[in-house]
């Protein structure tokens, strides 16, 4: 099949449009980003990559990053993570806080930001110099030493972080978190401040479109836990428009407020795009889009 192709006359199709969503701004230092961005990038599970538009400018991850923090904790304490958080979609945006939500102070699931704030606290157990490491770690799973924080974006989260913060102490107040709440949010701002360009970020989920190998073949999860974090990426990847994505696109995959969505097809490739505009649920306008044509165009998804 023509990728390079395809991915091109998506990329024609939509950088045009003059619907391109909103930059979210709630992070002081997001809304500084140019929202006429738009990148592509396909990683083929026979080795072959291709690329169009801006997929070499470096973004902020922003949530994408839970998967590989959920990745990592699950590495570390396995099965006995589900006892924190839960695993069902939660129809809601991902910032939301219900005492409700949060009855017995055990989140829906990881992927909405009071879940990845107690994967945080895991995380903190667990690793000796939690941002190093988990950068390393990135960095490891990628191949690729260049892959850095966006310190700028960290303290601007921080200096704003108030949604957060309210999470925390919850989830502080129901048990459910070790660690201080000022350490759990330092490390989860980090995390979401991870900077990496559509390349990157393909190299990165490699792993879960290949049972838990990287780009080189290296062993980093076993197929059993690829296979349920695909599964939590196609129920909770996209929060309120998890149904959606999956109805559109057809493919577990997660999005970020800075703009940047990766999806995989197990067994055939890792897509990700950034384009800044997001839509009401806060998810990238364009990269919805981008993805549908793509499933549509080469009839590879997971339905
Ligand atoms: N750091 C962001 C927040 O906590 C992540 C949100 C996202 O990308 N959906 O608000």
């Amino acid at each position: 099949m023509e990728y390079q192709h395809i991915l091109e006359e998506i990329h024609t199709t939509l950088q045009n449009s003059p619907q391109k969503g909103t930059v979210a701004s709630y992070i002081p230092e997001l809304g500084k980003v140019n929202a006429d961005h738009l990148g592509i990038y396909l990683f083929t599970l026979d080795g072959k990559e291709y690329g169009t538009g801006h997929f070499d400018i470096p973004f902020s991850v922003q949530s994408i990053s839970k998967v590989l923090s959920l990745a990592k904790a699950l590495d570390f304490v396995g099965t006995d993570l589900w006892k924190r958080v839960d695993v069902e979609p939660s129809g809601n945006p991902f910032n939301f806080l219900t005492l409700l939500e949060l009855e017995k102070g055990i989140p829906r699931n990881p992927f909405i930001n009071a879940g990845a704030l107690v994967i945080s606290d895991i995380l903190l157990s667990h690793l000796k110099n939690p941002k190093e490491d988990f950068l390393n770690y990135v960095r490891e799973l990628a191949e690729d030493s260049s892959i850095s924080y966006n310190e700028d974006v960290a303290a601007s989260e921080k200096a704003t972080g108030y949604r957060n913060t309210a999470a925390a102490n919850l989830l502080k107040s129901f048990g459910n978190m070790e660690h201080n709440v000022e350490d759990v949010l330092d490390f989860y701002f980090y995390q979401c401040s991870l900077s990496m360009n559509c390349r990157q970020l393909a190299r990165t989920f490699y792993v879960f479109a290949n049972s838990g190998k990287n780009v080189s073949g290296k062993t980093f999860l076993p197929p059993g836990l690829v296979k349920r974090i695909n599964a939590i990426m196609l129920t909770c990847g996209f929060y309120d428009e998890a149904g959606e994505f999956a109805f559109e696109v057809g493919l577990p995959g997660k999005s970020g407020v800075g703009g940047g969505i990766v999806a995989v097809l197990p067994g055939n490739y890792c897509i990700s795009t950034w384009a800044p505009g997001l839509n009401e649920k806060g998810n990238s306008l364009l990269g919805m889009q981008a993805l549908e044509m793509f499933t549509t165009k080469t009839k590879l998804s997971i339905f």
